[in-house]
């Protein structure tokens, strides 16, 4: 049976302000009953909080209407995110004066408050969950889509996995993008060709492996798998799609275990899909905007409300004028996301590993809040400013 993702869209018949985003995500947060849910509950509110200058961060007008839902409700919200986020996040807007709630680091301030959860994949063997998730009672994840290096795409899943463990954890989770080896000593016939190979790469995204002088690492956060190098490389540098797909796979297993913590019905999701940049928002800035917006997503089911904001911002292209001049459209196959970060991150294929791990299901009925209608033009008038006479 498909599951229900409620869907505010950033489209708008008329000027009014109950037919904008904030508006609509209310709308969601009662289609949700967050308020039947929450009573004397903790409630974790888990935001990615950006970093430095970055501006395109979910804004506090809609975190405000999420931690009230919670209150209304009779729960005891907070938001949390990584310590480094949450250290500064009042530079960028966000105070437990402007969201109504106090603001927590979900693995400590120097990152001690954890629970260790063995799980085996790759060369991991354990994660470590934030204290503050872990003792939470109930989970609003409240995610900003972006694009993403390591992912192509970054939302809801992406928010609980990266976001909710401590930095060994995240280490050792982009480490497994190194498990499968891609560099073969034994076909690279001497130093001018491990160099050259180095030096194909036009993103530097080829570097000397930090420890072995003869090695070459790759960061696959900035390969968009041109292939340029294996022109030069005779197979002794390989690119494969399981080193890139084993980061996403990885960030499906984090966000289980996360999710596993909570008790069933204890958890919901919401993306909201404006300003979407072409990278996460830790990176610290923002650049232009390079999807269209595509409005709030909210649901019960993780895997459906990725699928849904897959689906929605595919309908258009990315705004190619309005990428770095750094990043290169390779293809224009897949998810828009995907022409610049590359086939080899598949966020379809990511949902398609959730929906097979038990996180939900990528089948789902899609509801409209407020669906737009065609004007009345004899009734359409200028709406002033609220608050003027
Ligand atoms: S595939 Fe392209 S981007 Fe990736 S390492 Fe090779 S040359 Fe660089």
């Amino acid at each position: 049976m498909p599951s229900t993702v409620y869907w505010g869209s950033s489209q708008q018949t008329q000027l009014d302000h109950n037919e904008t985003l904030p508006a609509k995500l209310d709308l969601i947060l009662d289609r949700l009953h967050i308020r039947d849910r929450v009573k004397d509950k903790t409630v974790a509110i888990k935001m990615h909080l950006g970093g430095n200058i970055g501006y395109s961060v979910i804004h506090p007008v809609f975190v405000r209407r999420v931690v009230q839902a919670v209150l209304d409700g009779g729960g005891k919200p907070f938001v949390t995110d990584l310590p480094h986020a949450t250290a500064d996040a009042y530079t960028r807007g966000y105070t437990a004066e402007t969201l109504g709630c106090p603001i927590y680091p979900s693995t400590g301030l120097e990152e001690k408050w954890y629970k260790t959860v063995p799980y085996e994949y790759c060369q991991m063997t354990e994660f470590h969950l934030g204290g503050a998730i872990v003792e939470a009672d109930f989970l609003v994840d409240l995610a900003h889509v972006k694009g993403h290096p390591a992912t192509s795409y970054g939302a809801a899943i992406k928010n609980l996995a990266l976001g909710c463990v401590t930095g060994t954890t995240r280490s050792a989770m982009h480490d497994v993008s190194h498990f499968d080896p891609y560099f073969f000593k034994d076909k690279c016939p001497d130093e001018a060709t491990r160099v050259a190979i180095r030096e194909s790469c036009p993103f530097g995204a080829i570097v000397d492996d930090k420890e072995d002088p003869d090695g070459l690492h790759l960061h696959h956060f900035m390969c968009n798998q041109c292939l340029r190098c294996h022109e030069v490389a005779n197979g002794a540098f390989v690119i494969r799609r399981s080193n890139f797909m084993a980061f996403l796979e990885v960030n499906v297993i984090s966000a289980k275990l996360v999710l596993d913590t909570f008790a069933p019905g204890n958890a919901t999701y919401i993306n909201i899909a404006n300003h979407m940049t072409p990278v996460c928002d830790c990176f610290g800035f923002t650049g232009m905007a390079i999807l269209p917006d595509a409005g709030i997503f909210g649901s019960d089911d993780i895997v459906a409300v990725e699928q849904a904001t897959l689906d929605m911002t595919a309908r258009t292209p990315v705004i190619e004028e309005n990428l770095p001049l750094s990043m290169e459209i390779l293809s224009r196959e897949g998810h828009p996301l995907q022409w610049f970060q590359g086939p080899d991150k598949d966020p379809y294929e990511q949902m398609e590993i959730a929906e097979k791990m038990g996180l939900g299901s990528r089948e789902y009925e899609l509801v409209d809040v407020l669906p737009v209608r065609e004007p009345d033009y004899k009734k359409v008038h200028y709406i002033p400013a609220s608050g003027k006479k």
